[in-house]
């Protein structure tokens, strides 16, 4: 990727090394104790890899602002100080760094918020203050403040946060402003928060200090702004000083998915290059761009000046290196699966990667040398398997991989199936590359026995051999037409067009998925926009319109003996997503279901105390899973070394983050 020369007011340059900037994550290091170190590694480890601009995680200029409470803040020199030592790791590493300044409005989820009319919103816990005119002025200088600490601690720039719903994007859109001073109604009063804001953050600055402002490119929510005022708005932006512009899609309360898997990969970048034609300033590209491919010809087509990934660099703080050297099949490839990032954000726990374990755990977790090379058998090429296989062999060890199946992958070969979760054959790929790499023995097709595992003599033996589904007791489950799930996804099992789905965990609702999913017209954009009801034209505010999704031919249930309602357990981030889908295409979804037996006439089960007949086709069970353990008992009698690792080692609450960080983990401590 070219470098990216900055022109600021007075004449003088920035020159970024290269286009690729690295998005705001907050990753809940910024509240450890411990976490300035770790931010840094954090950091430096992304600038090693080639990025050539940081965005840190946001952070708000007054107490206000905070997302939640105890939340640090840049408000004084004393909370500075400490991001000394992200800026010096960084500049080592010949990147640029710019700290995002978020004020959360109405989103804070203590009792002090301020938003700029007192509303609630819809996923809030609290309805915030208005905010009085002295209010407005006070956290516009407040921003100014936090700037020149950011300058102070060698900060090159401030990010300026006016996307998502947050407090900018709550003055600019009538949803969130209804006030009737100079700071509402109109769009001149409504964006005069946000101009102001830029205006005095560069004015406090230094003329060569970037001011990036991230601006909601389209709102996805009723009441949300018009195409035209966000153009106004861009420009209004650089005019106030903007030394870049970051689009962005969509607000937190959106009922609209824009960076989960199901979203094309760059879906919004037509857009993108509809607002740069309108600008002088930079233009940065966002939202499922995970493959610096793709970055390329957005550059190349001119799309845009910039283009941000985040979690594409929690998955591969290396990917620009290993772009331009030639090894992207070596990229550790972003699925957006959101499980160990946002999902874990969104609960107050610390940021993560499914795929890569070590994201936001540099210091603690390293992959370092053995001192005692070992030979190691894996038994079981599923994520877990690959994940301990490819990190031992990395270490030194010697490592033949065993699985029965002629393909690496395990259950990320159902997973990749499902109609959204294409991705997850980019693990695979990635991993593939890496055995040949570490130079992994690999025997696929071989069932590995006790008996032929003692006598090849290993040091250690790890089991990785996952699950096996669960097997249920009713009367007829034998019966031809109750199906496995792995038969139903892998197509080996033709599907009648009257379907109940027993069990309603992760695999039930992938099921669902599958047997529900439909083509639209068109191609997988206009399918996406016309599913969730997107006004890519703009020609709505918000760019909102009347979703079209197609209906499923198939009647479909959806069944589990809980009383509580369907796919509670689903990812916090994905969840509603997967729901809305299946509520959309007309699945019926059942709770509180006593199963009695399947023959003939169907499947006969009792709800609220009422026995009925689903008059369906075939039944899927998608049960739950037990530990796949035969192996272990001969092994551990024998007195072999053995370890477990994922669902071998506990089928329950069994997820890949769980499995791949468990096989890194043991591979670090072997
Ligand atoms: P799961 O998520 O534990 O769900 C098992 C389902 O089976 C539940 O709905 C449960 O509900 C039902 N069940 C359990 N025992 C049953 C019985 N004896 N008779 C009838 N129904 C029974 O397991 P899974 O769906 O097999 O998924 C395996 C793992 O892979 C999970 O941990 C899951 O998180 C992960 N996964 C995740 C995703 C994702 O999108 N994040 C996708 C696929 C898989 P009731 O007990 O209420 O009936």
């Amino acid at each position: 990727m070219s470098p990216l020369c900055l022109t600021h007011a007075d004449g003088t340059t920035t020159t970024l090394r290269n286009r690729l900037l690295m998005g705001s994550m907050h990753t809940g290091l910024e509240e450890l104790p411990d976490g300035w170190d770790r931010l840094a590694a954090f950091y430096a480890e992304r600038a090693e890899g080639g990025v050539g601009l940081i965005v840190t995680g946001g952070l708000s200029p007054n107490r206000e602002g905070n997302m939640w409470p105890g939340m640090r803040t840049l408000d004084s020199e004393e909370s500075a100080s400490p991001h000394r030592a992200i800026t010096t790791a960084v500049h080592a590493h010949g990147a640029h760094i710019v700290i995002q300044l978020l004020h959360a409005g109405r989103y804070a989820t203590h009792a002090e918020g301020v938003a700029p009319s007192a509303l609630r919103s819809p996923i809030s816990p609290a309805t915030p203050r208005e905010m009085s005119v002295e209010d407005i002025r006070r956290t516009i200088s407040d921003y100014a403040q936090a700037a020149i600490l950011a300058q102070s601690v060698g900060y090159d720039g401030v990010e300026i946060m006016g996307a998502e719903g947050y407090l900018i994007n709550q003055f600019m859109a009538p949803r969130a402003n209804q006030r009737n001073d100079e700071w509402g109604g109109s769009l001149e009063n409504r964006i005069r928060f946000g101009v102001e804001t830029v205006r005095q953050v560069r004015a406090a600055t230094r003329s060569d200090f970037i001011v990036i402002f991230r601006l909601s490119m389209l709102d996805l929510v009723e009441g949300g702004c018009t195409w035209d005022e966000v153009v106004e708005m861009a420009k209004a932006v650089a005019v106030a000083g903007a030394s870049i512009i970051n689009p962005y899609v969509g607000w937190h309360e959106s009922r609209v998915p824009t960076i989960a898997s199901l979203v094309p990969r760059g879906a919004f970048t037509g857009l993108t290059r509809r607002l740069k034609s309108e600008l002088d300033v930079p233009v940065v590209a966002s939202n499922r761009i995970n493959d610096p491919r793709l970055a390329e010809q957005i550059l190349a087509q001119d799309g845009a000046d910039l283009v941000s990934m985040a979690r594409p660099l929690l998955a591969d703080p290396m990917l620009l290196n290993k772009f331009a050297s030639g090894q992207s099949a070596l990229i550790n490839t972003c699925i957006a699966c959101n499980q160990g990032c946002l999902d874990e954000a969104f609960s107050g726990r610390l940021t993560t990667c499914m795929v890569n374990p070590r994201a936001c755990r540099e210091t603690e977790l390293r992959i370092e040398p053995t001192a005692e090379p070992k030979r190691i058998a894996v038994v079981g090429a599923g994520p877990g398997g690959l994940a301990f296989a490819v990190t031992a062999a990395q270490r030194g060890h010697q490592v033949t991989l065993y699985d029965a199946a002629s393909v690496v992958g395990g259950q990320f070969n159902l997973a990749r199936l499902i109609p959204g979760k294409e991705e997850y054959s980019e693990t695979l790929r990635y991993f593939s590359a890496e055995l040949v790499r570490h130079g992994v023995k690999q025997r696929l097709g071989e069932r590995a026995s006790s008996e032929s595992l003692l006598k090849a003599g290993f040091d250690h033996v790890v089991l990785a051999t996952g699950v096996v589904p669960r097997r249920l007791t009713w009367p007829g489950i034998d019966h031809p037409r109750v199906l496995r799930y792995a038969d139903v996804i892998e197509g080996r099992a033709p599907v009648g067009a009257r379907v109940a789905i027993v069990g309603a965990g992760g695999i039930g609702f992938d099921v669902a998925e599958l047997l529900s999913h439909e083509h639209l017209e068109g191609d997988e954009l206009a399918q996406f926009t016309a599913t969730w009801g997107i006004d890519l034209k703009g020609q709505n505010p918000g760019g909102m319109t009347e979703p079209h999704p197609a209906r499923m031919r198939r009647e479909l249930w959806l069944l589990q003996r809980r009383p509580d309602s369907l796919g509670k357990g689903l990812g916090k981030t994905t969840g509603w997503i997967r729901r809305a889908l299946l509520r959309r295409r007309g699945v019926n979804m059942l709770s509180g279901v006593i199963y009695e037996r399947f023959d003939d006439e169907g499947l006969h089960i009792t709800v609220g105390g009422v026995t009925k007949i689903l008059p369906v086709d075939h039944v899927v069970i998608c049960a739950g899973q037990e530990s796949e353990q035969s192996l272990l008992g001969e092994l551990e009698r024998a007195g072999q070394p053995v370890s477990l690792v994922g669902g071998a080692l506990m089928a329950g609450d069994l997820d890949a983050t769980r499995a791949i960080d468990e096989g890194v983990r043991l591979a670090c401590r072997l």
